[in-house]
């Protein structure tokens, strides 16, 4: 495909990226997808990341409860085989049973060590699981009317609390309040902070909707996926692009830019008006990641072997715990007990590892653009609740804030879920408007993480900034477009 005749070009290539890209291309439009890495996927990727043989690491993204939730790849019935673990998450605690987090609700709410717990948990993440998936496509597309209003309603008066206070107010024991915590702590927020709670609800209730699986083979798979979908509806894509400045992107009616505020300053430069610039900005990053992928001889020794079902592990002990340390994450502090979130793929797709081997990954949270070294405070809390693990590592690789930020420019300071994900940025993202996707310059949209819905694989900030530019296109000239 020459520049000439282009409808479209995409920058970036991450699931939201990819999403985008198709979904224009479904439209009927000659889409050019530029990535700047050598391979495409964004967060997506997989490979030998310690160097061993026949060890397949995910690169970032493993678990994609929202991918299977989500609208835009429901729609698209990719070619992928799901993977799910006997358990959907787990979390240890010191001297008794760890808590787990099945499919089933009734059978999770009976392992939380009490009765009022139990009817708690089945009233609230239960009710957030049941009746179809509306109330997940409400809170994916944040600013559309909601699907289903009265369940939303229901969900927000308890999710816009803080992780903390609603882990304290539904529960009366430390099991249940660690595990919305473990969820919750997922959003790399305070959890004494607004909308923390709903993080906490939404994670554990997909959980029983759809499940916590992974993509057999590695996560990968679910890129090439999509762009195999890409390239049979006539896209075409390049990597090796790094796409500095927008002059460098062969003129076309829309461009998808699939990057973090601090990149779109950078490539758009002086053309944008002096006050979205400004309030890109002022849009803040959240903490980073310290991530550490290891190859291990054998499965993790779990002191409690239920933990061994679950691909998901998290590792922090109480809610007071991990408040406490995503609390001096917040402040700029490293704690000495950081709450960790552990992955053992192997648990549900063993073609990851050679013959009885396992792979395994856990990230704890540092202040954005930490330089600490946190290998022995991650495997420490490992050891704490499996003794003995560190005899199993056959190799192991760290990723600090700027490794991350090397191996895609959009982790800025090693944030991975592309902006601070509190309550003032939940849909001031990166802008205050409507219609975020949209900037001031005409048919340039946003598409990346950085944008409604936020972090995690869905999608759906490409597919919300593709189907924008799909109906301005429309309303502008009545196109060759197919109806999607
Ligand atoms: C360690 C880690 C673990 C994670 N675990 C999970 C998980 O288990 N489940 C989950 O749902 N989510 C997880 N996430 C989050 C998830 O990966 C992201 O939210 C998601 O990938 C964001 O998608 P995106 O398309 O917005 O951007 P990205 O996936 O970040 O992709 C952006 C792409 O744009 C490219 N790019 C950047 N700048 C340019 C440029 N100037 N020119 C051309 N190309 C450019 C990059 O190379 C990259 O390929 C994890 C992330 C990390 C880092």
């Amino acid at each position: 495909m020459t520049a000439d005749g282009l409808d479209a070009v995409v920058v970036g290539s991450g699931p939201n990226g990819l999403t985008g890209a198709v979904t224009l291309a479904q439209a009927g439009l000659k889409v050019l997808l530029l990535e700047a890495a050598d391979e495409f996927g964004g967060g997506l990727r997989s490979g030998p990341l310690t160097g061993l043989d026949g060890f397949t690491h995910d690169m970032c993204a493993t678990v994609l409860p929202l991918a299977r939730a989500s609208a835009a790849f429901r729609d698209l019935d990719l070619d992928i085989e799901w993977a799910f673990p006997a358990v959907q998450a787990a979390h240890p605690l010191d001297g008794q049973d760890a808590v787990l987090v099945h499919r089933d609700v009734a059978q999770t709410a009976d392992g939380l060590g009490s009765r009022r717990d139990a009817v708690a948990w089945r009233q609230t993440v239960g009710a957030a699981a049941s009746g179809g998936f509306g109330l997940v496509d409400s809170l994916l597309s944040p600013l559309s009317v909601p699907r289903a209003p009265i369940r939303l309603a229901r969900y927000g008066v308890l999710g816009v609390l803080p992780a903390t206070a609603l882990g304290r107010a539904l529960f009366n024991g430390e099991r249940a309040r660690a595990a919305l915590a473990g969820m919750a702590a997922h959003s790399m927020v305070d959890l004494r902070r607004p909308i923390t709670g709903g993080y906490g609800l939404l994670l554990a209730a997909l959980a029983h909707q759809v499940g916590w699986p992974v993509v057999r083979g590695g996560s990968a798979r679910l890129a090439k996926a999509l762009l195999r979908r890409f390239t049979e509806l006539g896209g075409v894509a390049e990597t090796g692009h790094l796409v500095g400045d927008l002059g460098e992107v062969p003129p076309a009616p829309v461009i998808l830019l699939d990057l973090t505020p601090r990149q779109v300053l950078g490539v758009c430069g002086e053309r944008l008006p002096p006050g979205y610039a400004r309030r890109l900005r002022e849009y803040r990053y959240g903490p980073g990641v310290f991530k550490l992928d290891w190859a291990l001889s054998g499965p993790v020794p779990w002191r409690d072997p239920a933990v061994g079902g679950a691909a998901t592990v998290h590792l922090g002990g109480t809610l007071g715990e991990i408040a406490n340390g995503e609390a001096q994450v917040a402040a700029g502090r490293h704690p000495e007990r950081p709450y960790v979130l552990a992955v053992q793929p192997c648990v549900a797709d063993q073609s990851r590892a050679p013959g009885g081997k396992h792979v395994l990954w856990a990230y704890c949270h540092v202040p954005n653009d930490s330089t600490a070294d946190m290998t022995t405070a991650i495997e420490n809390q490992v050891e704490r609740f499996a003794p003995g693990f560190r005899d199993l590592v056959l190799a192991r690789s760290a990723h600090d804030t700027a490794a991350l930020e090397r191996h895609n420019q959009n982790l800025v300071g090693g944030d991975i879920a592309g902006g601070y994900s509190g309550f003032s940025q939940f849909v001031r993202r990166p802008v205050l408007s409507p219609r975020p996707w949209r900037t001031p310059l005409p048919g340039v949209y946003l598409c990346s993480a950085s944008t409604p819905p936020g972090a995690g694989v869905h999608g759906m900030g490409g597919y919300h900034a593709a189907r924008l530019a799909l109906a301005q296109l429309r309303s502008a000239a009545p196109v060759r477009m197919k109806r999607i």
